[in-house]
């Protein structure tokens, strides 16, 4: 058996996936509608949101969001989007898809846009705010939702890492104009790849069913249901995108659904196991008082990253940074400087390893190879061979 601890393992209930997809293959429908249907509304039911629409990526849900608040409110090119550059880079390529600017917030201690820093950034042109909840963490969410409303802002949750997540007993999403989940193989509610858009709007609910699927006004699979001769007639209003999931990456998130409570709290008591084995010797982001995590990360930050990381994989270890501040990709590099926090924080971050195949043993191993690391040593000095943070032009 391989000593490897690995990041992320996606956890499959086989069998049961088996035979959700089985159904979909014998009644012969593996595209839209039928079991994308069923997980929209078990996701409304789970998470007491007002609509779901499933999508094939959180990226695609982000592009819808950003795309129909534009339309909505007749935002021009060039119109502001605050973000955080401590993301995945689809969570601002989002906006560029759409002509608007990125601007950058700094991050908190939650490693979540600090509402301060949002603020200073907010001029005549900005727009909405992006809120990712990193790792399932909510930050200062809150904070964030009473700005949004003093300067009339729209709020786009990217919650990426937050099903599951909970403030203060609710389930995230009722403080957003839109949430997006996703369901990519290596997040805490594992499809193959797949999202979740969820507009508290009912009518922006109903607009981007319609965009999802270029535009077209009712959906395949109540064509073919629908009786008469003109099921074939359809009228195409936008130009929409191929963005809807289909019903086999459905059947798999109908089945991580059913345990997606379970595995959270798995993943929390993990989470209680590193926090008591590395004490009080490591820095790790806290959670935010009164969110129930999903925990799809557990961070904690050190001096010497890099090298501490590839000590970790000598041992078999292998964890990952979420993530490298954006600033340090050419492309959005030009915003180098204005995110300190952020900008330390990616160069200390480390993501140790979190999933359902992991016992408390895999945790003490990690933790006694973390320590005798760190105590190895040399102490904390600027070390030439951290990684740079200016851009490579
Ligand atoms: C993974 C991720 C996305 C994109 O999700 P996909 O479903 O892979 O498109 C967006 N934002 C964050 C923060 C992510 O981690």
């Amino acid at each position: 058996m391989s000593n490897d601890i690995q990041l992320f393992i996606p956890t499959y209930r086989v069998d049961e996936c088996l035979a959700e997809i089985k159904q979909c293959l014998e009644h012969g429908w593996t595209g839209a509608g039928y079991k994308t249907i069923e997980l929209e509304q078990a996701w409304t039911k789970y998470t007491g949101l007002p609509n779901a629409h499933f999508v094939a990526s959180a990226t695609a849900g982000l592009h819808l969001a950003v795309r129909l608040l534009k339309e909505q409110d007749n935002w021009a090119n060039g119109d502001e989007i605050i973000s955080t550059a401590l993301t995945f880079v689809s969570s601002n390529h989002a906006i560029l898809y759409e002509n608007l600017n990125v601007v950058f917030a700094d991050v908190d201690q939650y490693l979540c846009m600090d509402p301060k820093s949002i603020e200073e950034r907010i001029t005549p042109k900005t727009r909405a705010v992006l809120f990712v909840g990193l790792g399932g963490n909510a930050g200062q969410l809150q904070e964030v939702v009473r700005l949004c409303k003093k300067h009339n802002l729209k709020l786009i949750l990217d919650a990426a890492h937050m099903a599951g997540t909970r403030i203060n007993g609710r389930h995230v999403g009722h403080e957003a104009d839109v949430t997006v989940f996703s369901f990519h193989a290596v997040k805490n509610l594992p499809t193959a790849d797949g999202g979740m858009i969820c507009f508290n709007d009912d009518e922006m609910d109903k607009e981007v069913r319609k965009w999802s699927w270029l535009g077209i006004n009712k959906d395949t699979f109540s064509r073919t249901v629908s009786q008469g001769a003109y099921k074939w007639h359809y009228d195409v209003e936008v130009e929409g995108f191929k963005y809807h999931g289909n019903s086999i990456m459905a059947s798999l998130g109908l089945v991580a659904l059913k345990y997606l409570d379970r595995d959270n709290s798995y993943r929390r008591q993990l989470c209680s196991w590193y926090d008591e084995l590395l004490g009080d010797m490591f820095e790790r982001v806290p959670v935010a008082r009164g969110c129930e995590s999903s925990r799809h990360l557990y961070q904690i930050l050190i001096d010497n990253r890099d090298e501490v990381m590839l000590a970790l994989n000598e041992h078999q270890i292998y964890p990952g940074v979420h993530y490298r501040v954006n600033t340090a990709y050419n492309m959005y590099a030009h915003m180098v400087d204005t995110v300190p926090k952020a900008t330390i924080a990616s160069d200390r971050i480390i993501s140790l390893p979190l999933h359902m195949q992991m016992t408390r043993l895999d945790v003490e191993r990690i933790c006694q190879t973390l320590k005798k690391i760190v105590q190895s040593m040399p102490a904390k000095k600027v070390v030439a061979s951290a990684p740079k943070m200016q851009p490579v032009l």
